[in-house]
């Protein structure tokens, strides 16, 4: 070791006492690379190991913790295929079998530890004539040393995430002598504000999340550290609203009455309470000197699109253009019918920027919406953000669910002047994503359904019950509804993805519905094609549409009542919601099948839950348990912060917490200027890096 080395948090792991060049290697494998990292890697659970069960009073179906002598070991063959390796532990109450599951080599390391004490960990079970646990987790303890004394025993002791190569008792006497260096963490936040919220001091929080003295300790300890983390990462989202706030904007004349006079006049329905309030609070942005950065959330079929028209129509009054981004061209395409129609009363012109254009075409586009003469466009995200040139753009639409980036923000900079943003999600997010991904977006939602609206209804039938379904589905156009079935997702490829959706085409057309209409859509056909199925689907000339997921995503054919999901169980839950919002968009009642079988849990879960509810905040808020956030956005390029120690599920309100503490600090210090607050300045600052929440433009 070496001993006059002084340390800090940035200190590499190889400098800490047992690790070395070796060791830091398998730790690097753990995103483990300086003492920092360390102090912040936390267990995955711990066992009390000051008392341990007794073997005769041990419990089947339960997880626990035992100490005994190891007796016996075996290695035993069950098939040709098949070895077993055997052992027993005894504890003067009674023995328990441990069974590993060809590991032959298990038999040579258990031998290491003969008539030794060995800890074991895991879920008891009932065997043919006695008790049992599989693939236990243990550990030798049997030497009796100080250190054993000292760290693996007679004590709370942490289990650790480990890597190959890395055992738990190596990681744990490494994890001690980091913490040996907890002194070096400064306490950042506020002295006031862990008096208030009774926070622990954070380097006694770090000693005990990992050698806890007791267990009561630990989720304290743990908060604690979730806490700054959530706290730093809302200073920074609010530094950066500040920031956002100060722009120089586009200060509209906004006359509400005469607006909403005549978008009442244009509008095919009578607005929702929720629909109107929603207008006003956009409009009020857009009267201020500042850029609008607002989210609307709405669930599917609440009616976004009237309440994106609204905003558009407050910019066109005012002589500038406005621009909606989809994602995508099936999406872009019905946006252009509904405000082309919406608009054509009152003149405006309404560009729209899609594949299927000729080059002359699209290149006439581009120079009418350069020229100025263009004031609505409407394209994909990419098609809008390849360099099109807006003669004055006041007001830019996403309709999407996935984050729209600051740089995608910085490109829409004209002449120096941001245009007002507003982002539609199209499906609801938990609160604790909106707070992560959109914290620094005011937030308006639709919490209302156009009235007449009856709820979906969902049912999960088994593969062989179809016909059944086809039956209900005949019937539901017979009485002059329209129908979606939705092709089974195939990982493998594009091609055959499409394939399954011609065959199944294919096989409604000539097997089950001969007499009826049926078109088929996906994402290999041609824009052309694709829109001239929409176009016949959308005019009621084909009654079945077979579909891949293309159409997930706010297409919007009123008449259709009835979707037809094959494999269900293989959607995600919020994709499953989004395919369910293509139907019940009219006062029909409207179904939704789930075809499927799963053989998991989890996938019949998903089923049930959606046979359940309707609410989409629910959904979201089970899909986040279900998945984690980082399988639902993808890390990275969705702009998820990937957190040390804050679990998105488990913590939300310790998220609601920092933000409010966070918010309430920056009206003290809007720019933590303070002497006393600078260290949670720097603090801020290297968080930014780690959350990729840019605070530049
Ligand atoms: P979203 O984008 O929120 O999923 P849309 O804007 O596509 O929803 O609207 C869904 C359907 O409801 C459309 O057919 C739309 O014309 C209709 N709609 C929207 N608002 C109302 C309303 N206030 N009353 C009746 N129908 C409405
Ligand atoms: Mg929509």
């Amino acid at each position: 070791m070496a001993g006059a080395r002084s340390y800090t948090l940035e200190t590499e792991v190889k400098y800490v006492k047992g690790v070395g060049e070796k060791v830091a290697q398998l730790l690097m494998k753990l995103n483990l690379y300086t003492l920092g990292d360390l102090l912040y890697h936390l267990p995955r659970r711990y066992e009390d190991r000051t008392q341990f069960r007794k073997i005769r009073h041990a419990r089947p179906g339960e997880a626990a913790t035992f100490a005994g002598k190891l007796v016996t070991v075996d290695n035993i063959k069950v098939r040709t295929n098949m070895t077993l390796t055997k052992a027993f532990i005894d504890d003067g109450s009674g023995a328990l079998e441990l069974v590993w599951y060809n590991q032959p080599y298990m038999k040579d390391v258990l031998l290491r530890a003969r008539d030794r004490m060995i800890v074991v960990y895991g879920v008891v079970k009932e065997s043919g004539w006695g008790l049992q646990i599989e693939t236990p987790e243990w550990e030798d303890i049997g030497d009796g040393a100080e250190l054993n004394e000292l760290l693996h025993v007679n004590r709370i002791v942490p289990i650790y995430p480990l890597t190959e190569g890395l055992g738990q008792k190596r990681m744990r006497q490494i994890m001690y002598n980091a913490i040996q260096h907890a002194h070096l963490v400064p306490d950042i936040l506020p002295r006031t504000l862990c008096e208030r919220l009774r926070l622990m001091p954070i380097q006694q929080a770090i000693q005990q999340v990992h050698f806890p003295d007791r267990m009561e300790l630990i989720e304290p300890a743990r908060q604690r550290l979730v806490f700054e983390e959530f706290f730093l990462m809302q200073l920074g989202i609010g530094l950066q609203r500040q920031q956002l706030m100060q722009e120089r904007g586009i200060a509209m004349h906004i006359d509400a009455d005469r607006l909403m006079t005549r978008l009442h006049q244009l509008a095919p329905f009578e607005l929702t309470n929720a629909q109107k309030r929603v207008i006003q609070e956009i409009w009020a942005d857009m009267a201020r000197p500042h850029p609008m950065n607002r989210l609307l959330q709405g669930d599917v079929g609440s009616g976004k699109t009237i309440v994106a028209a609204a905003a558009i129509m407050a910019a066109v009054d005012n002589q500038y253009q406005a621009a909606i981004m989809a994602p995508t061209e099936i999406l872009a395409e019905q946006h252009y019918l509904v405000l082309h129609r919406l608009f054509q009363p009152l003149g405006i012109t309404v560009e729209l920027l899609v594949g299927r254009l000729t080059p002359r075409q699209r290149a006439q586009a581009r120079e009418r919406i350069a020229s100025g003469r263009g004031m609505v466009a409407i394209g994909t995200h990419a098609l809008i953000q390849e360099g099109v040139e807006f003669a004055r753009l006041g007001l830019a639409i996403i309709d999407e669910q996935h984050r729209f980036g600051v740089l995608q923000r910085a490109a829409l900079r004209d002449k120096g002047v941001m245009p007002h943003v507003l982002v539609m999600t199209a499906t609801p997010i938990p609160r604790t994503l909106t707070l992560t991904l959109y914290g620094e977006l005011d937030v308006s939602i639709l919490d209302e359904m156009p009235p007449g609206r009856k709820p979906v209804k969902t049912h999960w039938k088994l593969p062989e019950e179809r016909l059944k379904v086809y039956a209900g589905v005949r019937q539901l156009i017979e009485q002059g509804r329209q129908a979606y079935v939705i092709c089974p997702l195939i990982d493998e490829s594009d091609k055959l993805q499409v394939r399954a959706a011609e065959e199944m085409a294919e096989h409604l057309r000539k097997d089950v519905f001969p007499d009826l209409r049926v078109g088929l859509l996906h994402g290999r056909m041609k824009p052309a094609e694709k829109e001239a199925v929409m176009e016949a689907f959308r005019a009621g000339e084909l009654d079945i549409l077979v579909s891949t997921t293309v159409i997930e995503v706010g297409v919007d054919v009123p008449n259709a009542a009835v979707i037809v999901i094959e494999d269900a169980d293989r959607f995600g839950l919020a994709q499953l919601h989004q395919l369910r919002g293509r139907v019940g968009r009219s006062e029909h009642q409207s179904y939704c099948v789930l075809i499927g079988n799963p053989k998991n849990e989890e996938g019949q879960r998903r089923l049930e839950i959606l046979t359940r509810t309707n609410n989409g905040f629910l959904i979201a808020e089970e899909d986040l348990r279900l998945r984690g956030p980082g399988e639902i956005y993808g890390t990275r390029q969705s702009g998820m912060p990937s957190f040390r120690v804050a679990d998105l599920v488990k913590d939300m309100r310790l998220l609601e917490i920092a933000r409010q503490e966070a918010f309430r600090l920056l009206e003290q210090d809007p720019e933590l200027r303070r002497p006393e607050h600078q260290p949670l300045r720097e603090a801020v600052a290297r968080a930014h890096h780690r959350f990729a929440i840019a605070t530049v433009s």
